[in-house]
């Protein structure tokens, strides 16, 4: 189930673009939500990160490296990015 406030929150993000792409230096790339698990926490609206389908789930994105591998390849964490450009 997603809120209206939720829709707009991502709808928001979505705008922004891949977080990612923006910080290797590729401009804009329309996006998809990626959600940011915490462990023993309940979902929140904040944690969610805008994401392009290939650093989402493609060979080079987060769900495809896993998070470790992601973080390790890139040098920032998911925290970072939602950070730097989604708040
Ligand atoms: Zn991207
Ligand atoms: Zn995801």
């Amino acid at each position: 189930m997603v809120t209206k406030s939720e829709k707009k929150h991502y709808d928001k993000l979505a705008q922004i673009g891949c977080v990612l792409c923006k910080h290797l230096g590729y401009g804009e790339t329309p996006a998809h939500i990626h959600h940011i698990r915490r462990l023993g926490m309940k979902r929140s609206n904040a944690d969610v990160i805008p994401l392009c389908p290939e650093h989402h789930v493609g060979k080079t994105g987060v769900h495809g490296l896993g998070r470790k591998a992601f973080e390790a390849t890139y040098g920032l964490t998911e925290d970072e990015l939602l950070n730097t450009y989604c708040l």
